[in-house]
């Protein structure tokens, strides 16, 4: 356990335990309070574009609030990103409305702006009007937003960001999770910054995000006693964790640096005729490097991707296949999907490389003499 290189884990930076004793000392261990409060504040503020911002109990249940918010609802439509963490695509099923997936295209791996058209005009044609589209930033690279936004714009169907490996990423300056009608973050323990569970939801529209937090709280009406005129959900973030996050915020900029240098040392250490990297389509994209990903291209096809996992894994290092789209999930069996295959093709050949900011030179000298060791064995 001890000697465990991991992909992503935990990472504090020091404050987190004097904002978790504030709350101990006033004894606010509830889910609400100055923590939740000052964490909604950082956030807003290091995010800018005048957006506000509800802490909430995980990303996942941020999420499931945007969709209600923009009022799917049964037998409604969702477009969303094929390549994704099933995260992104269960609300729209707890809503009891259709996922429509969408390939990606292969500069940032993220939703295809080309086939994004092709679904709505082949929905629309269909009779149904898709309610929204969720598209992801995976692994921390930006969409190709300004294409993404003007087909969206065209058919006048609000997006719902996905930023939950993005904090930290800018797409022309401006921060992921600013450019949709909605934003979600995620600050599950394997993300850029953890409050150990916690997620939130953002957007430039204060009434949605005051919305959110009634959902979020149960919806409780403004009475005495307990009076419902909505289905609530129990949904908002403690204050304990958001001191958590209060402390992690104070150390982001640090985080992102260290993760983009751990993408470089990779990109420096490994061969490019073999491994390729998701480098930044141009300058206009900035990506926080959450995970280090890489394609194995092996001549000879003698080593892939699961080869070199599994030789990693027998020395206590963890990677992973990058994630394996929802278009192939047995559980979303018989969505419409529209692509070329490019997310099959990524799945197929992709692997995420140890990642953490926390990671020390050492650690990451053994991946890479552990996969070094994996070419010479099949050499000899
Ligand atoms: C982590 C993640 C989520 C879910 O966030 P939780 O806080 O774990 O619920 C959603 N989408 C993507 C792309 C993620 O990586």
């Amino acid at each position: 356990m001890n000697n465990k290189i991991w992909l992503s884990s935990p990472h504090m930076g020091g404050a987190e335990e004097k904002y978790v004793k504030e709350a101990f000392d006033t004894n606010w261990i509830a889910p609400l309070g100055p923590n939740v409060d000052g964490f909604e504040k950082d956030l807003e503020g290091y995010l800018g574009s005048d957006v506000h911002v509800a802490a909430l109990s995980s990303g996942t249940a941020a999420l499931h609030l945007a969709l209600i918010i923009l009022d799917v609802k049964a037998d409604d439509e969702v477009i969303c990103q094929s390549m994704t963490f099933a995260a992104s695509a269960n609300p729209i099923a707890y809503q009891g409305a259709t996922p429509v997936f969408v390939d990606s295209e292969d500069r940032t791996w993220n939703m295809s702006p080309e086939y994004l058209e092709k679904a709505i005009v082949d929905r629309i044609s269909k009779g149904k009007q898709p309610k929204a589209i969720i598209v992801v930033h995976l692994y921390g690279m930006p969409a190709e937003m300004d294409q993404i936004m003007a087909v969206a714009d065209r058919y006048e169907i609000p997006v719902v960001e996905d930023a939950a490996e993005a904090l930290g990423s800018t797409y022309k300056g401006r921060k992921l999770g600013t450019f949709g009608a909605m934003s979600i973050l995620s600050f599950n323990g394997n993300k850029i910054i953890t409050t150990s569970g916690g997620g939130a939801l953002v957007s430039k529209n204060e009434e949605w995000i005051k919305k959110a937090r009634f959902l979020a709280t149960q919806a409780r009406d403004n009475a005495p006693h307990y009076q419902h005129s909505h289905i609530g959900y129990n949904y908002r973030m403690s204050n304990i964790c958001a001191g958590i996050g209060r402390g992690q915020m104070e150390v982001l900029q640090e985080r992102v640096e260290a993760r983009r240098s751990n993408y470089n040392f990779y990109k420096n250490e490994l061969d490019a005729s073999i491994f390729k990297f998701a480098d930044e389509p141009t300058a206009e994209y900035f990506s926080n490097r959450w995970l280090t990903t890489v394609i194995v291209e092996h001549p000879e096809r003698v080593i892939d991707r699961e080869v070199i996992r599994l030789a990693l894994e027998k020395e206590n290092i963890e990677t992973r296949p990058l994630w394996k789209p929802m278009h192939l999930q047995p559980v979303f069996e018989g969505a419409p999907f529209y692509g070329d295959g490019t997310s099959e093709q990524l799945f197929e050949k992709g692997l995420c490389l140890p990642s953490g900011s926390n990671l020390t030179f050492e650690e990451k000298n053994k991946v890479i003499s552990n996969i070094h060791k994996v070419f010479a064995a099949s050499i000899a």
